[in-house]
Formats: structure tokens, sequence, C-alpha cells
């Protein structure tokens, strides 16, 4: 599709958008309004998954809800496909399109932190780090993920799982309201005492009924230092760790949480050259408590057999955040396979020590996910999210630099995942690559699914938000 922003003899289909539309929409626009001629066009509609190469009619980087409300304005009277990007961080690329509109809500960076109510507000642009580096400073914390530059809109709107979840819930748990702008442009606040219907949809239904604006949260104490890290061994090791850890676990208290990580081991620093490049399975967790009980009740799994490397201590919860950081850099080649098992069998454990085994690309990895605490401590019919009684969340990994061998490790990926089969419960719906309408409804089973149709019809009656996991209207 031809376009050009820059003139008007643009040669382009019905559904393109002329360069004089575009013009009318940057002269009632706060926000800067990108076309493809125009300058930083290739850098505003990169997203982080290098894999994802899609070209936007027009990318329109809003600054207010009033942008917000311009932009679908513009979208529905040019019908044109709308994406909406908070962070970007959509693993199939969902928040970027080809020849439509990319509602960019990145400009909208404020936080409001009132320590004293212990509640936060933030925009639909921030970045997991950034509401923890504000939230931190008062030794308070919402409960969000594990890499510190993924968006909190779209973590939240799937629900939000992580680091404190198995203390304070999920990131949706911990949600006291949202506004959001709807495909008329009406502008409607959800909580538990006004629009409670939509607002239990917010809570895991994902993008599907409009743009949300503005978030708020109620905040818990946290650190600011908490006993963290990871410990290694070898992949040879991996079945014993994982029953030895299994038995750990089964009655941890609800402020340790860990994830279960297999990979080869990274080039860092702390990682002694001659383990570098070696398959390793590791033990990583947070502890939201004291730090002397963390210490004591993670002693045993760093004890066990012979480790490799232990990079626990007590640190900065915002140094935690960034642990995984450098393992999901921009612009690699991203590809996920995900599940929820209800237990570590000793057949779920012989699948996953087989193919760590197999693990060929620094990039590619799993995060073996425990479930449970205060995640299971909500009513299931309570929120929009599925999976409050999943033991354990799979997320397989098979990633590459670039290109050169991005499709042996896709297919890794789904080889481990397809090893799993008779052990899938469920999956995580911000863990979906685009697999269709079946795997939708397994993330929210048919009941959920049913009420979500329901809702999509009163709120997005003409699926104009489908650029996300989708439900069509009832
Ligand atoms: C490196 C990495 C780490 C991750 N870690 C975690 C984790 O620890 N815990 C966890 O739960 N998940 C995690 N995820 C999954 C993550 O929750 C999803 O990828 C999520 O969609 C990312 O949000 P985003 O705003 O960056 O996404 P985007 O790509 O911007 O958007 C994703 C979807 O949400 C929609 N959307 C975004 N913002 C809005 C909005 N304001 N209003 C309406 N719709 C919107 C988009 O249209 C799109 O459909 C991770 C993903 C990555 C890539």
């Amino acid at each position: 599709m031809a376009i050009t922003m820059g003139s008007d003899s643009v040669q382009a289909p019905a559904t393109a958008v002329g360069a004089r539309a575009v013009g009318r929409l940057r002269a009632a626009f706060g926000g800067e309004v990108i076309g493809p001629a125009d300058g930083g066009y290739d850098e505003q509609r990169r997203v982080w998954n290098g894999s994802i190469d899609r070209r936007p009619a027009v990318i329109a980087r809003c600054t207010s809800v009033d942008d917000v409300r311009t932009a679908i304005r513009f979208g529905r009277d040019h019908q044109l496909s709308v994406a909406v990007r908070g962070g970007g961080h959509s693993f199939p690329g969902l928040s970027t399109c080809d020849d439509g509109l990319l509602i960019d809500l990145r400009p909208m960076k404020g936080v409001r932190v009132d320590p004293d109510a212990r509640l936060a507000g933030a925009q639909a642009g921030i970045l997991l780090g950034e509401l923890d580096q504000a939230t931190q400073e008062h030794g308070l914390a919402v409960p969000a993920g594990i890499v510190s530059h993924t968006g909190l809109a779209g973590l939240t709107l799937g629900g939000g799982i992580g680091w404190i979840m198995r203390k304070y819930g999920l990131t949706v748990d911990s949600l006291e309201s949202a506004d959001l702008v709807t495909a008329d442009g009406d502008v409607v606040h959800a909580s538990e005492d006004e629009n409670a219907d939509l607002f239990w949809g917010l809570r895991g239904g994902g993008g599907n009924f409009g743009v949300v604006t503005d978030f708020r949260f109620r905040l818990h104490p946290l650190g600011p230092q908490v006993m963290a890290g990871a410990t290694f061994w070898h992949m040879d090791q991996a079945e014993s760790v994982l029953r030895f850890y299994r038995d750990w676990i089964a009655d941890c208290p609800d402020e340790l949480m860990t994830i279960v990580v297999q990979r080869l081991a990274p080039a860092l620093p702390v990682v002694p050259p001659e383990l570098v490049g070696r398959p390793v399975i590791a033990v990583t967790a947070c502890y939201a408590g004291d730090i002397d009980d963390g210490a004591r009740v993670l002693r045993p799994m760093r004890d066990f057999g012979s480790p490799v490397l232990d990079v626990f201590a007590p640190k900065p919860f915002l140094a935690h955040e960034k642990m995984f950081d450098p393992s999901y850099r921009h612009g690699c080649w991203y590809y996920v396979r995900s599940c929820d098992v209800a237990a570590l069998t000793d057949d779920v454990i012989d699948v996953v020590a087989e193919y760590g085994r197999r693990i060929s690309s620094p990039l590619s990895s799993i995060a073996l996910w425990q479930m449970g605490g205060a995640v299971g401590g909500v009513p299931d019919d309570a929120t929009a999210f599925s999976g409050r009684s999943a033991g354990f969340t799979f997320n397989i990994n098979g990633n590459s630099e670039t290109t050169d061998g991005f499709q042996d490790q896709r297919q890794w990926a789904r080889d481990y995942w397809t090893a799993l089969a008779p052990f899938h419960t469920g999956v995580y719906v911000n863990f979906l690559m685009e697999e269709g309408e079946a795997r939708v409804k397994q993330a929210y089973g048919d009941g959920k699914y049913e009420r979500l149709t329901t809702l999509k019809r009163k709120y997005d009656p003409t699926n104009f938000f489908r650029l996300n996991q989708n439900v069509s209207p009832a």
C-alpha cells in the first residue's frame, strides 16, 4: 500500500487515509502524528519483538485523554484497523498493525503516589520499572511482573503475575479503578461501585473494551531491600533439583515466590567464564518479607546438591526486578508457548529435564512460575482472569538474536509445549501468541468467555478493538 503523509498525491486503496485527513488529525491533536514519510517513523513503529515488522499508515502518539478520543474518532471515520500500544511487549505483536492506525500511549507517563493513602495512579504509557521507581521511594509496590521494561497497561489488562503475587495477589487484585475510552469516544470510569461489569472484564479481559488511559492501584509494603536472586545447577541435575524443589515449596510461606529457569548460562559478570554457554537450571526467587526470614526459608534449596552459582543476597527490589532484563532485550526475535499445569509430577519433571537439555540458543529459555498463595485466595469469579487454581505456569521461549536460527528455536518451544500437552490445564492470556479463538476461550474457560462476549457486545459491539486476544461480541 502506497501512502505518503508528506503530499496529497496519495495512491491508496479504500482503507487507506489521505494526507489531507492526516493533516486535519495533526491539527486537532496534542501529541505527534507520524506517517511513513516522516522522520522517526521506523523508530516509532518498532515493537519489542524483533520478529514483528509492521507498517502502520498513521502513528498517533497520544499525550492526553482528548488525544485518545481524537485518534479513535479518526480510526472510526476512516475505517482503519486500530492497534493500541501500551509498552509494546505483546509477544505476537498485537500492539501494531499494517496499514492501519496505531494509537501509541507511550507518551502518557504520569504517575502519582499517595503514600499515606497507599494509592498510586498510573497513565497507560508507564513501564513496570517506572512505576516501581516511584512507589519504592516509599517502600511500597503494586504487584506486577518480572521484567522492568514491560508495559503496565497490557500486563494489567491480562491479569499480571509477578514477584510478589503470592503475597499480594495479581496486579488486577490491587486495581481500584480505571478510566477507559470506548469505540464511541465516551470516557467511562470503572470500579467496584461504577460500571462494575466493565471493571470485572478489565481485570483479565485485555484491551477488548476500549483504550484504558489511567489506572489506580492499592499499594503494599515491600522492602525496599528484599532477599532475592538465584541458585544454578548443571542441567544434568535437573530431575533431582526439581524433585527437591517440589517438596521444598510444598509448604513454603506466601512471601516466597519462585521461578525455575532453564537456559544456557549467560555471559554476565557474575557468571564464571567456564560456566558461560553451559545448560543450567536455576531456582530464582524473591522473598516479600523480612530479610532474615527469607534467608532462612531459602537456605535448604540453596544448599541442595552441587550448585554451580549462587547469587542470592539482600538487595533493593528495584535491582532484583531488572535481573531478567538483559535476557529480553528489545529487537531480538521472540516466540513463546505457554501452558498451566496442576503439579510437578514425575512425568512433568521428565519432560522438563529432557527438553531443557535440548536448549541450543543463548536466548532461549523457560520460566516455570510457581503460582498459588494470595492469587488462589481470590474467588475465581471475582475477575475475568482465569488460572487462579493453576499450580504452575510454563513460559517456553524459543528466541534468537535475529532471523538466523529462529525457526529452530521456535520448533524447540513448540516441541517442548507439545510434550507437556497431556498435563495442560489452561493458559495465561498474556502468554498467548496469535493462536485463535479456541485458545482464547481456553484461557478464560467457557463460562467467563461467554460473559466477556456479552460485555463486548455492550462496550464494543462492532469489534472496533480487535487487535488483541479477541473476544467476539455475543
Ligand atoms: C519481556 C516480557 C516480560 C513479561 N513479563 C511478564 C510478567 O512478569 N508478568 C505478566 O503477567 N506478563 C508478563 N509478560 C506478558 C505481558 O503481560 C504482555 O506481553 C502484555 O501485553 C505487555 O503489556 P504492554 O503494555 O507492554 O503490551 P502492548 O504490546 O502494548 O499491548 C498488548 C495488548 O494490550 C493492549 N493494550 C495495551 N495497552 C492498552 C490500553 N491502555 N488499553 C487497552 N488495550 C491496551 C494492546 O492493544 C495489545 O492487544 C511479559 C512479556 C514480555 C515481552
